[in-house]
């Protein structure tokens, strides 16, 4: 049994980031960026008017003073007009600066009078004038390698005339369900038997993650299917096995992961919930030394030091136990996809919060516990057992307990959000 920190350290080392690739913004929401962007231009790229009403000459208006009303600018099409003192000219939000400028009357503080207005107001110089970069300077990092694209920096990249970015390559990922026990959802149950419910819970992590699940299996205890699963599923970047690595007659996704090639780097790590965790790593069906590369094969080889062999699938045994293969998942799975990914933050993220109650891991594992953040305060939820699925839906983040470390109620931690 190893530690968690050299399990994870082991399975980041053996991960490469896969080729990036070039895809258009609406398809980028949850990708990483695979090279640093700058401001191509600045924002706001010109001086405007932040108001729908009259640009002015501060220093010649006041309240009750009249102005005559000399042009129109509207937003779309700069006409390049000027105003000198007592003029104003009638503007719209977004629309250029008048020369000679600098400041807007808001529409509602004018009355306006035939080809006049009455300033209601008193007026400053820049009031609802947007200056020029005063947001962002052309030039300056707006997107950094490794950085996740979210909304807000789609939008970014779309006001600098930005329709396609290089991001890092997508993850292929099998998931393997096995167990005799387990019931497809929406079939009958016999007596014994329960729904599976592991391959909903890692699609729907998966798909958190933005990995791409291509395959999803279930399968029974038994040597023979099993061998063929895995092997359907190895033409993967990632297999995941759910149940089947522990330590019983029917726990056979070990053995047969040797049978079928795979070296298997990890077995079994101190954590609670998940210590019969599996890490490994396998051939994909080599190509004989005659067969010319495919082109998959051929853009993987000339991306050089930072790709993966395509031909290489990582497999994760993850214990049956929802609860262990959730927190499995998150601490062991979920790091190694970002990193073929190209994400540069790996970590789930983490808060402070004040802790409810006490709490002490006697035992010699670290232990995660499942609990709910709420209003800045982390309290365990539900059974703390690794079939407790109802209590793990209750909860939205979890708190790492060293071996032997012992918290009191009201202490600050830090916990990790897995809602995230
Ligand atoms: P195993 O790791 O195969 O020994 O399974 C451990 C426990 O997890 C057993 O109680 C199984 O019934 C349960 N389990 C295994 N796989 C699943 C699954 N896909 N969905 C729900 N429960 C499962
Ligand atoms: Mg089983």
């Amino acid at each position: 049994m190893i530690s968690e920190e050299e399990a994870r350290k082991k399975i980041l080392e053996t991960v490469r980031s896969l080729p990036s690739r070039r895809l258009s913004l609406s398809q980028a929401l949850g990708c990483f960026a695979a090279e640093d962007y700058f401001a191509r231009l600045p924002l706001p790229a010109f001086d405007n008017s932040a108001m729908d009403g009259y640009a002015v000459v501060a220093s010649s208006c006041a309240k009750g003073k009249r102005l005559r009303v000399t042009a129109e600018q509207p937003a779309g099409r700069d006409k390049q007009l000027r105003v000198s003192p007592g003029e104003a000219i009638r503007i719209f939000t977004g629309a250029p600066m008048p020369q000679g400028a600098d400041a807007i009357v808001m529409q509602e503080d004018v009355t306006r009078d035939g080809d006049e207005i009455v300033v209601n107001t008193d007026v400053e110089a820049g009031e609802f004038v947007r200056r020029r970069a005063c947001d962002l300077s052309e030039g300056q990092k707006i997107l950094a390698k490794g950085e996740r694209l979210r909304a807000a920096t789609i939008a970014l990249l779309a006001s600098q005339g930005i329709s396609d970015l290089t991001v890092g390559g997508e993850v292929n990922a099998a998931i393997l369900s096995t167990g005799d026990e387990l019931v497809k959802p929406g079939e009958k149950l016999d007596l014994g038997q329960i729904y599976e419910s592991n391959s909903a819970l890692l699609g729907a992590l998966l798909h958190r993650c933005g990995a791409a699940v291509n395959f999803l299996e279930h399968c029974r205890d038994e040597r023979e299917s099993l061998r063929k699963a895995i092997k359907r599923g190895m033409k993967n970047h990632i297999l995941i096995i759910s149940g089947g690595v522990s330590v019983g007659e029917h726990d056979l996704v070990k053995d047969i992961l040797r049978e079928v090639g795979a070296e298997i780097e990890i077995w079994r790590v101190a954590i609670k919930p998940g210590k019969p965790f599996l890490f490994g790593r396998m051939q994909q069906s080599k190509p004989s030394p005659h067969s010319s590369p495919s082109a998959r094969e051929r853009r993987t080889r000339s991306a050089g030091k930072s790709s993966v062999p395509d031909a290489e699938c990582l497999v994760f045994g993850l214990p049956g136990n929802p609860v262990s293969a959730f927190v499995t998942f998150l601490q062991f799975v979920r790091p190694a996809i970002l990193k073929m990914m190209g994400a540069t933050t790996l970590d789930l993220p983490q808060v402070p919060a004040r802790l409810a109650v006490n709490l002490t891991n006697e035992g010699d594992r670290a232990h995660y516990i499942r609990g709910k953040l709420e209003q800045g305060t982390f309290t365990p939820v539900g059974r703390q057992e690794s079939h407790a699925l109802f209590g793990l839906s209750q909860s939205n983040a979890l708190l790492r307990l060293d071996l032997g470390q012992s918290l009191k109620a009201e202490e600050i931690v830090d916990v990790q959000i897995w809602d995230w």
